[in-house]
């Protein structure tokens, strides 16, 4: 998954470019910056290398789930369904703008259910956010159908997935717009850092502005700029996308040691048949930053998650289920809707309705689920050890459980 673990030469030669001018800000200064735009150029090469027709960065991934939402209109009162399982950014952006996160259950994609959305509209739904978590991609086209035939906005968290591909388009450039985090643990980092894309030069327009105060860009310095409508402060930094402007370039290389690891470590655990593994739409545009595989059961899933720890080699594998940051169940502090300021009336009763909300199915996937993160770094000798490794704690415990039924 992470770009970071292979930082290096090109990464400081491109940061040294910002710091020899001393221009770290990505707007105006046009003289002194003597024609150093990493920002632009990162953007120029995400749309090169995505396909997509426009690409305007951000200082986070939140940041351009937000700016997205703003950009597409979605504000106080809209529904956006979104997935159960996902991390919290996704949420978090849904009530920045004052929508209304409608959680549904996700399928053995690991992404939202297509059957779930449909039984989730009501008149105020919005927006319909899939989130390709774990490098793989939710079933755009039954999504894409569902959106058309209820005029429903089309907005893909591809946080998660750079580089992963649907029927050959690149995931985050289907719907109206798509976002990707460049956070420190994603396939690109910039440190801190996202990105909008979309093919409307309108949506495009409004991030430009939404990200810098509202500032139209038109005027010949800052100080002229008009204020069309009122934004923030979304900026990235000169040296933030130095850095990613960097990984971009190597985005090639992440792939294939990520394609190539995840099948060497896969077919490790192909051997056993009580394992199965998650559902990809399109298999050929799985970017294979992780394996998330199933077992049978929950209780053979906490045993295998038991034994691994026990045997040391639980590191990089996530047991979702049970954890903090992505999954509904642990989400105490949006059920129970604690924030520091006050919702809206509509926010508020929505989120205390997702107590009472079942989430079985989601959990009856999840709770067997886990997900080895693919590292850049491995060599043929370490996955050979992991695999051996993974296979004989899986083997054991399903062993300890036929002993005990
Ligand atoms: C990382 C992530 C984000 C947010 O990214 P930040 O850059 O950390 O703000 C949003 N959605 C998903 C699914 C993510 O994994």
């Amino acid at each position: 998954m992470p770009g970071f673990e292979l930082f290096g030469a090109e990464e400081r030669k491109e940061v040294n470019d910002v710091l020899e001018t001393g221009i770290l800000m990505r707007y105006g200064f046009d003289g002194p910056r003597k024609g150093i735009w990493k920002a632009q150029e990162l953007e120029k090469a995400i749309t090169e290398v995505f396909g997509c027709q426009y690409a305007h960065l951000t200082s986070s991934g939140t940041a351009a789930l937000t700016t997205a939402m703003a950009a597409l209109n979605i504000g106080a009162g809209d529904e956006v369904i979104m997935p159960s399982f996902t991390f919290v950014a996704s949420f978090e952006a849904v009530l920045s703008v004052g929508a209304v996160p409608v959680l549904v259950d996700v399928d053995e994609t690991l992404t939202l259910s297509p059957a779930a959305v449909k039984a989730a509209i009501t008149s105020k739904t919005k927006c319909v956010m899939p989130v390709h978590m774990c490098g793989s991609m939710a079933d755009l086209d039954a999504l894409k159908t569902i959106c058309t035939e209820h005029n429903l906005i089309l907005l893909e968290d591809a946080c998660q997935s750079i580089g992963g591909t649907y029927k050959g388009k690149a995931l985050g450039t289907i719907g109206h717009a798509g976002t990707f985090s460049f956070d420190f643990v994603k396939t690109i980092t910039c440190g801190e850092g996202g990105v909008v894309m979309t093919n409307s030069e309108e949506v495009w327009t409004k991030c430009d502005g939404y990200t810098d105060h509202g500032h139209d860009h038109k005027g010949v310095d800052r100080g002229a700029d008009l204020h069309p409508f009122i934004g923030y402060n979304f900026r990235i930094s000169e040296l933030h996308a130095a850095v990613g402007l960097a990984q971009i370039r190597k985005l090639d290389t992440f792939l294939s040691l990520q394609r190539k690891h995840n099948k060497a470590l896969r077919a490790y655990l192909e051997t056993i048949p009580e394992v199965s593994f998650r559902k990809v739409p399109d298999e050929a545009g799985d970017s294979c930053s992780f394996l998330s595989w199933f077992l049978p059961t929950e209780a053979l899933t906490k045993a295998v998650i038991a034994e691994m720890k026990e045997q040391g080699i639980l590191a990089g594998n996530f047991y979702w289920y049970a954890n903090n940051w992505h999954y509904i169940s642990k989400w105490d502090h949006l059920k129970n809707a604690t924030t520091l300021n006050k919702l809206s009336d509509v926010q508020q009763n929505a989120l205390l309705k997702l107590k009472e909300t079942s989430f079985a199915a989601s959990d009856a996937v999840m709770s067997r689920c886990i997900s080895t993160a693919i590292s850049l770094l491995w060599t043929e000798e370490q996955i050979k050890e992991k695999g051996e490794k993974m296979v004989a704690v899986i083997k054991k415990v399903l062993t300890n459980a036929t002993v005990n039924a």
